[in-house]
């Protein structure tokens, strides 16, 4: 009974909505991670693990310099 443990998150990619300019070029980059959403921000998905060069790359490449990682503790 019970449901499976899952892994705990041990970081999260963030995006600082406020210096963000919906470039799109995370999405391009990381489209797993990264999206649109419909209420018209860029948003992160929510997943077990994130691909860390992949999000990495995307943060590197931000032209607002406005991902970065959460750590989870
Ligand atoms: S690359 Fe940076 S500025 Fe462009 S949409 Fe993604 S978070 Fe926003």
């Amino acid at each position: 009974m019970g449901s499976p443990s899952r892994a705990r998150v041990a970081r999260v990619p963030d995006i600082d909505l406020s210096r963000c300019s919906r470039c799109m070029g995370c999405e391009e980059l990381c489209p797993g991670v990264f999206h649109f959403n419909p209420a018209g921000y860029m948003d992160v998905a929510v997943l077990d693990e994130y691909p860390e060069e992949c999000v990495d790359e995307a943060a590197a490449k931000c032209p607002e310099d406005c991902i970065s990682w959460i750590d989870m503790g």
